[in-house]
């Protein structure tokens, strides 16, 4: 078992795994390079390193990783059960152990659509090559967040009988033989013991078998429904500790300001935190 996860590969996890790193602690660590940080045309509040692109500085973030000789697992983590002293971690339908958890999620909505948490694994699932064999030639609708994913949503229209898809960025090309472009963004997921429909903001009911939601990150509250939570964010106290022994959390997803200091100060102090809670916890 290892000392640490980290979930989430934006500044607050970087800077978490660095400092891990040179504290020489085994860790594994999840997530994809932050969208938002690539996305940023301009960034001007970094110290240091005056005016540059968010391209550039996340080209900057892969190359210190790399020199210390570290990179995520581009794996989405999709539960996590406290037991006993560890965590156990799902992520694409494997289990992995750690003594300690470190959530750099970035800021997501509190739970998701209306009915996703309620029907995770019961219908809804995050991970298209994991369930999508479930839904062949079945009736699925597939919410993808980011250009990043069409591949995954043209895997599933490959296999599913239709599909209604909701592309939740502009400029999207994607088509497919049995996929429907919905005009109207996906609202909420509905249902008896399964899913059976969503609802459109238009206010149509579509019938489905399973939705899949593809995205870079899952709300805080349904990857570990034990936390406490003040509205959006992961309530934390200044040592970066959630109400949970052994799981801290740190960048965007415990509160405003959203800032590339605060996310990667606040990785630096989970850090710390976590290898004093290793040690008090031998
Ligand atoms: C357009 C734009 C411009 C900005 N400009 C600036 C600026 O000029 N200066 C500034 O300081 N800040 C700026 N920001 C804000 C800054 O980008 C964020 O504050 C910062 O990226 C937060 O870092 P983070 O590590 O907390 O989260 P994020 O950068 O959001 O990273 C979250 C990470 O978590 C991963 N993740 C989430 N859930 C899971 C999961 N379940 N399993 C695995 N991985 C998961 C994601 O893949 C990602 O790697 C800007 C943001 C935007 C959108």
């Amino acid at each position: 078992m290892v000392d640490a996860a980290i979930i989430g590969a934006g500044p607050a996890g970087l800077s978490a795994a660095i400092d891990l790193t040179l504290l020489e602690k085994r860790f594994l660590w999840f997530g994809s390079p932050s969208e938002k940080v690539a996305r940023s045309e301009k960034i001007a509040n970094y110290p240091g390193l005056g005016l540059l692109s968010g391209a550039e500085l996340s080209r900057r973030f892969a190359e210190h990783a790399a020199q210390l000789g570290i990179e995520p697992a581009n794996k989405l983590v999709t539960n996590i059960m406290a037991m006993d002293g560890k965590y156990m971690l799902l992520a694409e339908n494997e289990v992995y152990e750690a003594r300690t958890v470190l959530l750099a999620t970035g800021a997501v909505a509190a739970k998701g659509l209306p009915g996703e948490q309620e029907y995770l694994g019961r219908g809804v699932s995050y991970c298209a090559t994991c369930d999508g064999y479930f839904y062949r030639g079945k009736r699925i609708a597939v919410i993808c967040a980011s250009p990043r994913y069409e591949h995954e949503a043209a895997y599933l229209a490959g296999l599913a009988g239709e599909t209604f898809f909701w592309p939740a960025y502009k400029d999207c090309t994607l088509s497919a033989e049995g996929m429907t472009r919905l005009d109207s963004p996906i609202t909420a997921v509905t249902g008896g013991l399964k899913v059976s429909a969503v609802t459109l903001a238009d206010g149509r009911s579509l019938p489905v078998d399973g939705v899949f939601c593809l995205r870079s990150a899952v709300a805080p509250a349904v990857l570990l429904p034990a936390l406490a939570m003040d509205g959006p964010h992961i309530t934390v106290d200044r040592q970066c500790r959630t109400n949970l022994p052994g799981c801290f959390a740190a960048g965007d997803c415990t509160g405003r300001p959203y800032q590339i200091a605060k996310a990667v100060g606040e990785g630096n102090v989970a850090a710390h935190a976590m290898v004093e809670y290793l040690a008090q916890n031998e």
